[in-house]
């Protein structure tokens, strides 16, 4: 494997330092990733010498400001596979877009006895939404189940989608199991009953090349901070033909056209869901993070993913009395599991010690927790960043937990 992780490595800073007096070893990608250094030192110059509001006003470094920003929107044009940059908002994060969808979309198409459907391995931020609107419409929510792999009963699809069935919103891949989803096939099945589709993909767009147009999905969201980039924004992509028909989410700012005290027109897309001063640094932030993620390349990295994922998946198996949650055959390194009758949180809390950094719980997934029957896992997600010799490190820590509490 030629992959030059070393190299990579010396691009995020956080990544060499000590945790607990041991070198730090990351396994909470999935939670959050790590920023390069080209991604920090941007957002610092904006902040140091070139901070100004966009879209307002005549000045010269509003003007660039306002240039680099919608440069930015090209940059995530280009990466999701948009058709134009018009399809592309930036919101808040993967939640914020998909709370966006769930209350225009509502608005605009849902109503009373109308369905919506999840699949039953989604984050929360992809259940929650739709409840609520659900709650709001007099709507109600139908669940795709998954089977003891964690992988989703397409075979059951059909007998959910029927005349009522609004919108079908599925996640890419799922964040505590690692499952990755046969979109496209899920897609063209709900778009054969006239059923939209958006797919969550805050944790697939940062594993593999995404082409919204070829996977023909009518939204997709991500967050700045699972792509190494940013916290506190990210990406909702809309079909235009959809976007045009949405009435906007929020009021205020940019997002009109003329405001009086009779009546407000709204600006056109994609303006018309970009309300207030939008996080223009982070937007530009996370453009950054995409270009470092374009020159490493998603063939070579992806190719080095997978590696860690076979990698680790071994390494586990020699760990005794290891039970895992979420077995798919195609999946991302994302790993669930439980040691004996040992509690996730304690073994966090050694591993911790060890600078090893996991997640333990229910990683905002409960229903896949209630599926199995359990309280929460511990999950660790890795990335480009990590190495073969840091999975050694883990399997001895958790070695060691075994050691402690068994
Ligand atoms: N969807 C999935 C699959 C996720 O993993 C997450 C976060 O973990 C979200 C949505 C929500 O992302 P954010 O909290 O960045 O809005």
């Amino acid at each position: 494997m030629s992959f030059p992780v070393q190299d990579i490595r010396r691009d995020f800073p956080l990544l060499s330092q000590k945790v607990h007096g041991k070198d730090l070893i990351y396994f909470d990608n999935a939670a959050t990733t790590q920023k390069p250094e080209v991604v920090i030192n941007r957002m610092n110059d904006l902040l140091r010498v070139g901070n100004s509001s966009i879209h307002r006003s005549v000045n010269y470094l509003s003007d660039q400001m306002t240039r680099d920003y919608e440069a930015a929107r090209d940059v995530v044009k280009n990466f999701i596979g948009a058709e134009n940059s018009k399809e592309i908002i930036f919101t808040s994060g993967a939640t914020g877009s998909i709370n966006t969808i769930a209350f225009s979309f509502g608005e605009a198409f849902v109503s009373s006895g109308d369905e919506i459907i999840v699949s039953e391995l989604e984050h929360h931020s992809n259940i929650v939404p739709w409840q609520m609107l659900c709650e709001r419409k007099g709507a109600s929510l139908k669940v795709l189940p998954m089977d003891e792999n964690g992988e989703l009963r397409l075979d059951l699809l059909p007998s959910l989608i029927n005349d009522k069935t609004r919108l079908l919103s599925v996640s890419q891949v799922s964040n505590s199991m690692g499952t990755i989803n046969p979109v496209e096939e899920i897609i063209e099945l709900a778009h054969s009953y006239d059923v939209p589709v958006l797919v969550d993909g805050a944790q697939s767009v940062q594993h593999s090349a995404v082409d919204v147009k070829k996977m023909d999905c009518d939204f997709f969201v991500f967050s700045g901070h699972k792509i190494y980039g940013p916290t506190g924004i990210g990406v909702l992509y809309g079909k235009e033909k959809w976007l045009d028909r949405l009435p906007p989410y929020q009021g205020g700012g940019d997002m009109i056209d003329r405001v009086s005290f009779e009546k407000t027109t709204f600006n056109e897309l994609p303006f018309k869901f970009e309300a207030g001063t939008t996080n223009y640094i982070g937007v530009i932030g996370l453009a950054e993070s995409i270009k470092y993620i374009n020159n490493i390349g998603f063939e070579a990295l992806k190719e080095y993913e997978f590696f860690l994922r076979d990698y680790t998946l071994e390494a586990l198996k020699s760990v005794p009395g290891i039970t895992f949650y979420g077995t798919a055959k195609e999946k991302v390194a994302i790993f669930s599991f439980l040691m004996n009758q040992i509690h996730p949180y304690d073994a966090g809390l050694v591993l911790d010690k060890l600078g090893i950094a996991i997640r333990t719980g229910t990683h905002c997934t409960m229903p896949v927790m209630e599926h199995f029957g359990i309280e929460g896992t511990i999950r660790a997600s890795l990335c480009f960043y990590n190495t073969k010799e840091e999975i050694d490190r883990f399997v001895e820590g958790l070695l060691l937990v075994q050691e402690m509490f068994t």
